[in-house]
């Protein structure tokens, strides 16, 4: 599995829809600060589902949302879609191509897709996980979170550690089959 491209529109400072399509193998972002390179991050964090605004490096839901600037007016909807090859089957999903998409209102409602048929949240977190890419995953490495690794407590440590064994997936179950 790889990430094939990302399309933003009206995400964060991405105002008008632009489209990053990935190399196979390594792609890098440059530009001054400020100009949107965690920006494209956080669109890949929350698109594959996270919840936590402070991962998102927002107070709320509206500040994904273009605000606009002082020559551009704001816009009312946030859409992220992000497009996985997924021939090696990586993904339970019986299709070579997976395209993951998001939208947030500024009414407060969100709306999710999986090739572009509408879906809940918890979908997109399940064929996520265990690959590694998911909302707990641990291929996206933040600004300062060597230094979370460093200071975790043993239980955080811990739980990296399931994740990475693959043990999310049986307790996100459990979880589920208590809470009913
Ligand atoms: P650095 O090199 O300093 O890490 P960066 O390229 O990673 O910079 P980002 O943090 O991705 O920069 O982008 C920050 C910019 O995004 C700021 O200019 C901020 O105003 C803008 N921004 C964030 N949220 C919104 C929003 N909702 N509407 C408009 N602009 C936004
Ligand atoms: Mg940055």
């Amino acid at each position: 599995m790889h990430l094939e491209s990302l399309s933003l529109r009206g995400f964060k400072s991405f105002e008008r829809r632009v489209e990053l399509r990935f190399d196979r193998h390594l792609t890098a972002v440059v530009g001054p600060n400020g100009s949107g390179k965690s920006n494209i991050a956080d669109a890949i964090r929350w698109v594959l589902g996270e919840q936590s605004m402070q991962a998102l490096r927002s107070k709320n839901l509206v500040d994904l949302i273009f605000a606009g600037t002082d020559r551009r007016l704001p816009v009312n909807v946030a859409e992220v879609v992000l497009t996985v090859n997924n021939e090696d089957g990586t993904l339970p999903l019986p299709y070579a191509q997976v395209a993951v998409t998001r939208r947030a209102y500024r009414a407060g409602e969100s709306e999710f897709f999986i090739n572009g048929v509408p879906c809940r949240l918890k979908e997109i977190h399940q064929i996520f996980l265990d690959t590694g890419v998911g909302r707990r995953g641990v291929s996206l490495v933040g600004q300062g979170e060597i230094d979370a690794l460093l200071t975790a407590t043993p239980e955080q440590r811990r739980g990296w550690v399931e994740d990475l064994a693959g043990i999310a997936r049986y307790q996100l179950q459990k979880e589920q089959a208590l809470a009913k």
